[in-house]
C-alpha cells in the first residue's frame, strides 16, 4: 500500500514539500492553470510536433516517426485531465512532472469520460505478422527508442504499406489540433468547464453516432402516410 504523501494528494508522489514552493512550478501554474492558455500552448505545441511528425514519414524515416508518436497523444491526454478531471490539489502535481505522472494513469478516466470508453490506445488488436500489440506499448517503446521499437522499424521497412499515408496521420492530430482550438475559443469565450467537456465529449462521438441521430430525427420529422379515402 503506498502511504499518502502529506504535501501531495497524488498517491505514490515522493515529494519532500508541497510542489506549489518551486518557483519553476509556480510559473506553470500561471500558464497551466488557465484553461484558455493551456489550451493555446498545447494547440501550438501539437501543431508544430504534427508538422515535424509527418515530414519523417514523408521522408520514409520510420524510426523517428515511430520515437515521437506518443507525443501527441500524451499531450493531448494529460490536458483533457487536466481541464476536466484533476482536482484543484492535483494540478500543482501534474505541472511538477513528478512521477507518477503517466500518460496511461491520466489516459483510463479521459477514455472514461470524454471518449466514452472508445479509445484505441489500450485495446488489443492484431500484429502485423503474428501475435497482437496494444498501440499504448509501441507508443511507449518508441519514445524509449528499445530495441522491439527498432524490431517494428525493420518489420515496417518490409512491409512499407502498413504505415500510415501522411494524409491520414495529419488528419489524426489535425482533428487534435481542430479540438484544442474549439477549446480554446469556447474558454476564450467564457464557457463554463461543463459546457466545454459536454462539447468535446460530442467532437469525439464516432460517425455512426450522429447517422443514427439523423435517421432519428428523419423518422420523427416524415410526414405520416396519408389514410385511404372511405
Ligand atoms: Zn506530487
Amino acid at each position: 500500500m503506498k502511504k499518502p504523501n502529506p504535501h501531495c494528494p497524488v498517491l505514490g508522489c515522493r515529494t519532500g514539500k508541497p510542489h506549489d514552493t518551486d518557483t519553476l512550478v509556480q510559473g506553470m501554474l500561471a500558464e497551466f492553470g488557465s484553461p484558455e492558455k493551456l489550451t493555446l500552448w498545447t494547440r501550438t505545441a501539437m501543431a508544430e510536433l504534427s508538422q515535424s511528425i509527418c515530414r519523417d514519414l514523408q521522408e520514409k524515416k520510420i524510426f523517428a516517426w515511430l520515437s515521437r508518436l506518443r507525443q501527441p497523444e500524451e499531450i493531448y491526454v494529460r490536458t483533457l485531465y487536466t481541464l476536466f478531471i484533476a482536482t484543484k490539489e492535483e494540478l500543482p502535481h501534474i505541472v511538477s512532472g513528478d512521477t507518477p505522472n503517466g500518460m496511461m494513469g491520466y489516459y483510463k478516466p479521459v477514455n472514461k469520460l470524454v471518449f466514452e470508453g472508445r479509445g484505441l490506445l489500450d485495446a488489443t488488436h492484431p500484429g502485423l505478422t503474428v501475435g497482437s500489440f496494444k498501440p499504448v506499448h509501441a507508443l511507449h517503446a518508441g519514445a524509449h527508442g528499445s530495441f522491439s521499437a527498432i524490431m517494428t522499424c525493420i518489420g515496417l521497412a518490409h512491409h512499407p504499406e502498413a504505415l500510415p499515408s501522411p494524409d491520414k496521420y495529419i488528419e489524426h492530430v489535425g482533428k487534435y489540433c481542430t479540438y484544442l482550438n474549439y477549446m480554446h475559443e469556447m474558454f476564450k469565450g467564457g464557457k463554463s468547464k461543463q459546457d466545454v467537456l459536454a462539447g468535446v465529449i460530442s467532437l469525439h462521438k464516432p460517425a455512426s453516432y450522429w447517422a443514427e441521430q439523423q435517421a432519428k430525427i428523419k423518422e420523427a420529422t416524415a410526414s405520416p402516410p396519408i389514410p385511404p379515402k372511405p
